[in-house]
Protein backbone atom coordinates (compact mmCIF):
# COMPACT_ATOMS: atom_id res chain seq x y z
CA UNK A 1 0.00 0.00 0.00
CA UNK A 2 0.94 3.37 -1.21
CA UNK A 3 1.62 5.98 2.08
CA UNK A 4 2.06 9.54 1.03
CA UNK A 5 4.52 9.92 3.82
CA UNK A 6 6.64 8.04 1.96
CA UNK A 7 6.97 10.85 -0.39
CA UNK A 8 7.32 13.28 2.02
CA UNK A 9 11.34 14.79 2.82
CA UNK A 10 10.42 17.10 5.38
CA UNK A 11 8.03 17.83 7.63
CA UNK A 12 8.18 21.92 7.71
CA UNK A 13 4.71 22.45 9.79
CA UNK A 14 2.98 20.05 11.51
CA UNK A 15 -0.87 19.45 12.36
CA UNK A 16 -0.24 20.69 15.96
CA UNK A 17 1.30 23.74 15.15
CA UNK A 18 -0.95 24.80 11.69
CA UNK A 19 -3.92 24.14 14.12
CA UNK A 20 -2.56 26.71 16.92
CA UNK A 21 -1.82 29.32 14.74
CA UNK A 22 -5.35 28.75 13.18
CA UNK A 23 -7.19 29.24 15.70
CA UNK A 24 -4.96 32.28 16.89
CA UNK A 25 -5.83 33.69 13.12
CA UNK A 26 -9.52 32.82 13.96
CA UNK A 27 -9.74 34.89 17.24
CA UNK A 28 -8.10 37.94 15.25
CA UNK A 29 -10.97 37.78 12.42
CA UNK A 30 -13.76 37.33 15.35
CA UNK A 31 -12.60 39.72 16.96
CA UNK A 32 -12.54 42.07 14.03
CA UNK A 33 -15.98 41.00 12.11
CA UNK A 34 -17.75 40.18 15.35
CA UNK A 35 -20.82 42.61 13.92
CA UNK A 36 -20.16 42.43 10.07
CA UNK A 37 -21.24 39.38 9.10
CA UNK A 38 -18.41 39.26 6.35
CA UNK A 39 -17.72 36.89 3.09
CA UNK A 40 -15.41 34.67 3.79
CA UNK A 41 -14.04 33.77 0.22
CA UNK A 42 -11.69 30.77 -0.57
CA UNK A 43 -9.66 30.53 -3.35
CA UNK A 44 -9.79 26.98 -4.85
CA UNK A 45 -8.35 24.49 -4.23
CA UNK A 46 -5.40 25.06 -2.00
CA UNK A 47 -7.10 27.20 0.77
CA UNK A 48 -9.98 24.59 1.37
CA UNK A 49 -8.89 22.67 4.37
CA UNK A 50 -7.40 26.16 5.75
CA UNK A 51 -10.60 27.53 5.34
CA UNK A 52 -12.60 25.30 6.33
CA UNK A 53 -10.22 24.70 9.56
CA UNK A 54 -10.40 28.28 10.25
CA UNK A 55 -14.51 28.95 9.91
CA UNK A 56 -15.24 25.92 12.53
CA UNK A 57 -13.40 28.31 14.99
CA UNK A 58 -15.22 31.27 14.13
CA UNK A 59 -18.11 31.48 16.28
CA UNK A 60 -19.55 34.58 14.58
CA UNK A 61 -22.43 34.97 11.78
CA UNK A 62 -20.71 34.74 8.42
CA UNK A 63 -21.11 33.53 5.21
CA UNK A 64 -18.62 31.50 2.89
CA UNK A 65 -17.73 31.67 -1.22
CA UNK A 66 -15.18 29.73 -3.04
CA UNK A 67 -13.57 31.28 -6.28
CA UNK A 68 -10.91 29.21 -8.51
CA UNK A 69 -8.58 30.73 -10.63
CA UNK A 70 -6.05 28.52 -12.58
CA UNK A 71 -2.34 28.84 -11.57
CA UNK A 72 0.79 26.80 -11.38
CA UNK A 73 -0.89 23.56 -14.04
CA UNK A 74 0.52 20.77 -13.19
CA UNK A 75 3.86 21.84 -13.31
CA UNK A 76 5.69 23.45 -9.78
CA UNK A 77 6.50 27.18 -11.64
CA UNK A 78 4.21 30.03 -11.95
CA UNK A 79 2.41 30.38 -15.21
CA UNK A 80 2.24 33.85 -14.83
CA UNK A 81 -1.14 33.65 -16.27
CA UNK A 82 -4.22 34.14 -13.88
CA UNK A 83 -7.65 32.58 -15.37
CA UNK A 84 -11.08 32.50 -13.67
CA UNK A 85 -12.29 28.78 -13.60
CA UNK A 86 -15.08 30.03 -11.06
CA UNK A 87 -16.88 33.14 -9.98
CA UNK A 88 -18.91 33.72 -6.44
CA UNK A 89 -22.16 33.22 -6.71
CA UNK A 90 -23.28 36.40 -5.44
CA UNK A 91 -22.64 40.40 -5.37
CA UNK A 92 -20.25 41.26 -3.08
CA UNK A 93 -21.27 45.21 -3.25
CA UNK A 94 -20.92 47.13 0.23
CA UNK A 95 -19.92 43.24 1.85
CA UNK A 96 -16.77 42.86 3.75
CA UNK A 97 -14.62 40.39 2.44
CA UNK A 98 -12.09 38.06 3.88
CA UNK A 99 -10.17 36.36 1.01
CA UNK A 100 -8.50 33.01 2.73
CA UNK A 101 -5.19 31.97 0.28
CA UNK A 102 -3.16 29.14 0.84
CA UNK A 103 0.18 30.39 -0.48
CA UNK A 104 1.38 33.50 -1.53
CA UNK A 105 4.22 33.00 -3.76
CA UNK A 106 5.14 35.59 -6.68
CA UNK A 107 1.83 37.19 -5.68
CA UNK A 108 0.33 37.62 -8.99
CA UNK A 109 -2.82 35.06 -8.36
CA UNK A 110 -3.66 37.69 -5.03
CA UNK A 111 -3.11 40.55 -6.84
CA UNK A 112 -4.98 39.90 -9.87
CA UNK A 113 -8.04 38.57 -7.49
CA UNK A 114 -8.14 41.52 -5.69
CA UNK A 115 -8.02 44.41 -8.43
CA UNK A 116 -10.91 42.32 -9.85
CA UNK A 117 -13.28 42.06 -6.50
CA UNK A 118 -12.61 45.71 -6.04
CA UNK A 119 -14.15 46.40 -9.09
CA UNK A 120 -17.65 44.95 -7.77
CA UNK A 121 -17.26 47.58 -4.36
CA UNK A 122 -17.02 45.94 -1.67
CA UNK A 123 -17.13 47.59 1.93
CA UNK A 124 -13.31 46.00 2.39
CA UNK A 125 -11.40 43.40 1.55
CA UNK A 126 -8.51 41.44 3.71
CA UNK A 127 -6.64 38.90 2.69
CA UNK A 128 -5.64 35.93 5.22
CA UNK A 129 -2.56 34.16 3.96
CA UNK A 130 -1.65 30.61 5.27
CA UNK A 131 1.69 31.03 4.02
CA UNK A 132 3.74 33.44 2.46
CA UNK A 133 7.00 32.89 0.80
CA UNK A 134 10.24 35.02 1.42
CA UNK A 135 11.60 35.99 -1.53
CA UNK A 136 12.70 39.23 -3.42
CA UNK A 137 10.05 39.06 -6.45
CA UNK A 138 6.76 39.31 -5.28
CA UNK A 139 4.01 41.93 -6.28
CA UNK A 140 2.59 43.38 -3.10
CA UNK A 141 -0.10 45.86 -4.06
CA UNK A 142 -2.30 44.75 -1.38
CA UNK A 143 -1.53 43.98 2.36
CA UNK A 144 -1.62 40.65 3.54
CA UNK A 145 -3.41 41.06 6.82
CA UNK A 146 -3.35 38.15 8.36
CA UNK A 147 -0.30 36.06 7.31
CA UNK A 148 -0.47 32.03 9.17
CA UNK A 149 3.67 31.39 8.67
CA UNK A 150 6.57 33.08 6.54
CA UNK A 151 8.13 30.25 5.04
CA UNK A 152 11.51 29.59 2.83
CA UNK A 153 11.15 30.18 -0.94
CA UNK A 154 10.50 26.11 -1.39
CA UNK A 155 8.00 23.90 -3.09
CA UNK A 156 5.42 22.94 -0.74
CA UNK A 157 2.58 20.26 -0.24
CA UNK A 158 -0.32 19.36 2.32
CA UNK A 159 -2.77 20.92 3.80
CA UNK A 160 -4.48 21.64 0.60
CA UNK A 161 -1.28 22.69 -1.50
CA UNK A 162 -0.72 19.92 -4.09
CA UNK A 163 1.95 18.76 -6.27
CA UNK A 164 0.22 17.30 -9.58
CA UNK A 165 -3.45 16.91 -7.63
CA UNK A 166 -1.99 14.86 -4.87
CA UNK A 167 -0.69 15.29 -1.44
CA UNK A 168 -3.64 17.54 -0.96
CA UNK A 169 -5.09 15.58 1.78
CA UNK A 170 -1.67 15.69 4.21
CA UNK A 171 -2.87 17.15 7.41
CA UNK A 172 0.66 18.56 7.73
CA UNK A 173 2.62 21.28 5.15
CA UNK A 174 5.53 19.20 3.92
CA UNK A 175 8.69 19.07 1.32
CA UNK A 176 8.78 16.23 -1.21
CA UNK A 177 11.75 14.08 -1.80
CA UNK A 178 13.67 14.60 -4.83
CA UNK A 179 13.10 11.55 -6.62
CA UNK A 180 9.28 12.17 -6.34
CA UNK A 181 9.54 14.97 -9.26
CA UNK A 182 11.37 13.21 -11.52
CA UNK A 183 9.05 10.20 -11.78
P1 LIG B 1 1.37 33.06 -6.78
O1 LIG B 1 0.40 33.61 -7.78
O2 LIG B 1 1.44 33.87 -5.52
O3 LIG B 1 2.73 32.87 -7.39
O4 LIG B 1 0.93 31.60 -6.41
C1 LIG B 1 -0.38 31.27 -6.42
C2 LIG B 1 -0.70 29.83 -6.24
O5 LIG B 1 0.32 28.96 -6.66
C3 LIG B 1 -0.96 29.48 -4.81
O6 LIG B 1 -2.25 29.86 -4.42
C4 LIG B 1 -0.75 27.98 -4.84
O7 LIG B 1 -1.94 27.34 -5.26
C5 LIG B 1 0.33 27.82 -5.87
N1 LIG B 1 1.63 27.69 -5.18
C6 LIG B 1 2.53 28.66 -4.95
N2 LIG B 1 3.59 28.18 -4.26
C7 LIG B 1 3.31 26.88 -4.02
C8 LIG B 1 3.98 25.83 -3.31
O8 LIG B 1 5.07 25.97 -2.73
N3 LIG B 1 3.36 24.62 -3.27
C9 LIG B 1 2.17 24.38 -3.89
N4 LIG B 1 1.66 23.16 -3.78
N5 LIG B 1 1.50 25.34 -4.55
C10 LIG B 1 2.06 26.58 -4.61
Amino acid sequence: MKHMRDDIKEIFLSEEQIQNRVKELADELCEKYRDKNPLVICVLKGASMFMMDIIKQMDIPLEIDFMAVSSYGSSDKSSGVVKILKDLDKPVEGRDMIIVEDILDTGLTLDYIIRLLWERKPESISVCALLVKEKKEQIRNFEIDYTGFSVRDEFVVGYGLDYNEKYRNLPYIGVLKDEVYSH
